[in-house]
């Protein structure tokens, strides 16, 4: 395998972004750094013609790459289950419409790239330089499905080659062998789940308006548990809490006092990967606000999905 480029993070403080829509400035967003790649200018193969280089993902680390190499120098051939790039740090913004989804994500299409296909890598032949796909007809925002969660259905199968390879395809969400997490949670990665929050968090306020549905029913129904103290996870929070309380609370005005909204992590600390003074600014704010933070707490053993 040629890999030919390697993509690095660093979680230098590079911008500031805002706490909900309160905008108070508390996370800051670290900075992506595309490595200096050592072969990474691709070359024309012995008969002349231009190498094929072809690229799995549309991610940051995908996407960013198939951006710089040149049309002139490589057939770039890029292979997703999604046809678009997200921009992640505005996911949590787009679940509570505070901005459209259409903001947050940028079309492959439109890198003019010599080949894309919506369809996920399932087999790679290193010596035949030949890589096994199934088309991905179901949606095209399966690009946060695990393992677990993709669609049983099997799509068309059918093989490309290439001369170099990359291989970027992120990672899996982790249920962290939480019982009932991969069925009905929600995970945060992709537009198509954020379309998914946006709807439950709606719902659940419908189901609990009605007559017939108790009071306990209403607390179990807007009772929001996030998984995971770091800074999507607060960010969401915070999100989420200005959503109810600036807009549905008009809506709804019966309702708040069923309202929860907690925050578990199982680290010592929420957004521990910040300064002290930023973090505790963010927790006395989430206290006055009526936000629970559980640091040291893992999220419940099990999830039936009554909530959002
Ligand atoms: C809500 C949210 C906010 C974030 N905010 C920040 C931030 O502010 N700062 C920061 O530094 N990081 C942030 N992150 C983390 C950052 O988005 C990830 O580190 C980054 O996306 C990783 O890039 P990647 O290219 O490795 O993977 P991804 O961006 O996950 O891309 C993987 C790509 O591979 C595709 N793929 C999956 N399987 C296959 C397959 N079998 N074949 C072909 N393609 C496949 C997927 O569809 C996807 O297009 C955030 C993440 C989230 C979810």
């Amino acid at each position: 395998m040629n890999c030919v480029a390697r993509i690095t993070r660093t979680h230098t403080p590079s911008a500031v972004v805002a706490l909900g829509r309160t905008r108070i400035a508390v996370a800051v967003v670290p900075s992506y750094v595309r490595a200096q790649s050592t072969t990474a200018t691709p070359q024309s193969n012995q008969a002349g013609k231009k190498e094929r280089v072809v690229i799995l993902g549309s991610g940051w680390a995908g996407y960013g790459l198939a951006q710089t190499i040149k049309p002139s120098k490589a057939e770039r051939v890029l292979i997703s289950p999604r046809s678009h790039f997200v921009f992640t740090p505005l996911l949590a913004s787009t679940t509570v419409g505070t901005l459209e989804f259409r903001s947050a994500i940028e079309p492959v299409r439109r890198l003019g790239l010599d080949e894309f296909h919506q369809a996920w890598a399932d087999d790679i032949d290193f010596a035949n330089k030949t890589i096994r796909l199934e088309g991905n007809t179901q949606s095209d925002t399966a690009g946060s499905k695990t393992a677990t969660t993709r669609d049983t259905e099997k799509g068309p199968i059918f093989e490309i080659t290439y001369d170099k390879l990359i291989i970027a395809v992120g990672c899996y969400s982790q249920t962290f062998g939480i019982e009932g997490v991969a069925q009905h949670a929600s995970f945060l990665r992709d537009v198509g789940d954020a379309r998914e929050i946006r709807l439950k968090v709606l719902t659940a306020f419908e189901k609990a308006d009605l007559p017939s549905t108790s009071d306990e029913h209403r607390k179990e129904l807007l009772n929001f548990a996030i998984v995971g103290g770091g800074p999507t996870g607060i960010e969401f929070a915070a999100e989420l809490h200005d959503l109810i309380h600036e807009d549905l609370s008009k809506l709804y005005p019966a309702l708040l006092k069923f309202v929860q909204v907690t925050v578990y992590d199982v680290a010592p600390k929420v957004l521990p990967m910040f300064d002290q003074n930023l973090a505790n600014y963010a927790m006395d704010l989430f206290r006055r606000q009526g936000i629970q933070a559980r640091a040291r707490t893992s999220a419940p053993a099990s999830w039936s999905g009554a909530r959002a």
